[in-house]
């Protein structure tokens, strides 16, 4: 098989793997980097776009996985494009929003050409997505569309345990096999069940690798983590200060919505109401709606109906008075400016009684990293906009990630046990601690690094 990276950055960046089985190809992931704008965004699909591709397999509905969709469809448009059936539910709602930021993108800081595609090509393009359930095998093409008299491969989805909807992707032809682990997570969080990978086993595996550089300190778990947050909400409550946690809207605004849900059913938190973005609340409701469809925890839960969940709009904050304990969990999860999150760090970091708590990651380089690095009471650059900001405020970390630790990577790849594994989705350190660690633990296992853009046969 021929494996082609096309994320153009040696980073996270924009996930696209091309493969090619018994002459047939297949796109997995369709990302965007969502660090960069305009064309270094997007996947390297020049290099491939004079080949036929039988079909898009899209692992969940991150941007860094699906933002670049319907560039790839106009690429490739007699693709079969599938997901998991949850995915189907979310794919629309997570690239019409792309649009409207492109579109204020193009605007504000003048991207010529955004948007990528139009909220009116995507809803032409819309009938061709297709959404298909966990463990089931499926052909690339359509059924009676072989070629040269050879059977299409397959592929299946592997409940990857990370958002609504995600996935691993199992590829068959023939006389081999290759998995994607997709983003996954092993353990089960608030909501969400672990990943359904038990029975892996493959030729070639590419694994995601963000949590490589991340030691887990003894002693911390998600429980002890959760507990640490549960408590330091109540405290910086009771004290009549607010709380921003500034989050992902698809994923990781449950977790938290649902943690929050969990105390106040003990009590812990009187009813109140929630601030959420526009987008979490999207997805909030689509996390409502197929809570009996997912694997997850607490089935009966519904986040919408055990919370007053409020939508904030960044425009109508000026109108929110900043006392009396209020809760806000804001799409935004970088800060970026006009967002919401930007708008409410910028008015409660100078206040000794708010506090600001991160529960996932935030690159450096935007305002949530700069914040995060500020020493208390020293002046620093928070944003174009935003200007200087001082942080008097409260600030924490809990790690509650959404990532596999990496030694629990390290020991799926004891059980898929792979002839070649092929590192992706993380920094060049990250894929350096693997390598070694795979070559030591794993002498059998050759690990292959990839070239953006170059095929590697495998
Ligand atoms: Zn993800
Ligand atoms: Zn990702």
């Amino acid at each position: 098989m021929l494996i082609t990276d096309l994320n153009p950055s040696e980073g996270i960046g924009a996930s696209g793997w091309m493969v090619e089985m018994d002459d047939f190809r297949i796109l997995m992931d369709a990302g965007i980097n969502p660090k960069l704008i305009g064309h270094a965004s997007l996947p390297l699909f020049d290099k491939v776009k004079d080949e036929h591709v039988d079909a898009i397999a899209i692992t969940h509905c991150h941007h860094d996985h699906v933002g670049s969709l319907p560039v790839a469809l106009k690429h490739f448009p007699q693709a079969n494009v599938m997901m998991t059936e949850l995915s189907y539910f979310i794919v629309e709602r997570v690239l019409h929003n792309s649009v409207n930021v492109m579109h204020r993108q193009r605007e504000e800081i003048g991207v010529k050409e955004y948007p990528f595609f139009s909220h009116r090509e995507l809803d032409e393009m819309a009938h061709l997505f297709q959404g298909y359930r966990y463990n089931r095998e499926i052909e690339w093409t359509n059924p009676g569309k072989n070629r040269k008299g050879k059977q299409s491969p397959t592929l299946e989805f592997f409940d990857a345990g990370h958002a609504l909807g995600s996935a691993g992707i199992m590829l068959r032809s023939s006389h081999e096999t290759l998995f994607y682990s997709g983003d996954v997570c092993f353990q089960d969080q608030t909501i969400l069940k672990g990943a359904r990978f038990d029975d892996v086993s493959a030729d070639v595996l590419i694994l995601e690798t963000t949590r490589g550089e991340r030691e887990v300190a003894e002693g911390q778990n998600r429980e002890t983590e959760i507990e640490r947050l549960t408590h330091d909400i109540l405290e910086v409550i009771e004290q009549n200060g607010c709380v921003l946690i500034p989050t992902f809207a698809l994923g990781r605004t449950q977790e938290i919505l649902a943690l929050l849900s969990l105390m106040t059913q003990k009590g812990q938190l009187k009813e109140q109401p929630i601030f959420i973005g526009g987008m979490g609340r999207v997805f909030t409701e689509i996390y409502d709606q197929e809570s009996h469809r997912a694997h997850r925890n607490h089935t009966n839960l519904q986040l919408h109906e055990a919370l007053n969940l409020t939508v904030l709009d960044y425009k109508k904050l000026e109108k929110i008075r900043l006392k009396g304990g209020r809760l806000f969990v804001m799409t935004a999860g970088m800060m970026n400016e006009n967002t919401a999150a930007h708008e409410l760090a910028l008015r409660l970091a100078g206040q000794e009684q708010h506090a600001i708590f991160f529960v996932g990651y935030a690159d450096p380089s935007t305002p949530a990293g700069r914040l995060r690095a500020a020493e208390p009471g020293k002046p620093f650059l928070f944003s174009a906009s935003g200007g200087e900001l001082t942080r008097n405020c409260r600030m924490e970390e809990y790690d509650l990630t959404a990532h596999a630790n990496r030694d629990e990577l390290l020991s799926f790849v004891g059980k898929v046990d792979p002839k070649i594994v092929i590192l992706g989705h993380g920094e060049p350190a990250s894929k350096e601690w693997f390598a070694e660690q795979i070559r030591s633990k794993y002498p059998n296992t050759e690990v292959r690094t990839t070239k953006p853009g170059n095929p590697l046969e495998c």
